[in-house]
């Protein structure tokens, strides 16, 4: 302690104003958080799903993308966004001009909820911790929750998706962009829905590149 208060004074003393220190690697904290989610009984939905889906991706993100709860792959497999809406939203982030391993991509709940159904609020409450830890530690520039169900629970706020989809909004200081969950085009049915409901997806995801642009400057 001694020693940090005499590199202090030299810097202060060399007439530095602003010390940056590197900032913590947060790696070992992910991974015993992800160790807690792995024995994680807080909620009904541990006894049915088949494997816990922590998510996964880079340790420094520019983005989070944050989905619902796991769907069946998901369960099957123990990984997130890897079926039909995660083959969709692959692409949106290679478009997006990332890898899906650069971004961190996770859920509002870490056990599929039986038959897809929607996760009840108690559910919600006791998982929702594990994600805001994650957020704390992987510190990204922008959150981009994808669907109503992630972007309410996130926020506690009760928008519908019609309206608030774009908008800049904000979570602890981080930008947060709501878009249409992957699956919401995936059940269209109509080309001209679906390419529409692409197309603001991507304006959506340009407003995401924007912020992250624009923290670099
Ligand atoms: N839908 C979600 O919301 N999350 C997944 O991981 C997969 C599908």
């Amino acid at each position: 302690m001694n020693e940090l208060k005499e590199i202090l004074i030299f810097y202060s003393e060399m007439g530095a104003e602003f010390l940056h220190l590197p900032e913590k690697d947060p790696r070992a904290d992910l991974a015993e958080l992800n160790r807690q989610i792995l024995q994680c009984h807080q909620c009904r939905l541990h006894e049915s799903k088949t494997h816990y889906v922590p998510g996964e991706g880079g340790s420094r993100p520019d983005i989070i993308f944050i989905g619902e709860g796991p769907g069946q792959t998901e369960d099957q497999f123990g990984r997130p966004f890897i079926g039909n809406a995660g083959q969709l939203l692959d692409k949106i982030i290679d478009k997006m001009g990332y890898h899906r391993e650069d971004v961190f991509i996770g859920n509002v709940v870490k056990c599929r909820p039986p038959n897809n159904r929607e996760p009840l609020p108690d559910e919600v409450q006791a998982c929702l911790p594990y994600l805001l830890r994650q957020i704390e530690l992987l510190a990204p520039r922008v959150i981009v929750c994808l669907g109503r169900v992630a972007l309410n629970n996130l926020l506690g706020t009760s928008h519908t998706m019609g309206r608030i989809r774009g908008q800049q909004l904000s979570f602890n200081r981080i930008p947060v962009i709501a878009t249409y969950h992957p699956s919401y085009i995936l059940h269209k049915k109509e080309k001209e829905e679906i390419s529409q409901a692409k197309r603001e997806v991507w304006e959506d995801m340009q407003k995401v590149l924007s912020l992250i642009a624009g923290q670099r400057h």
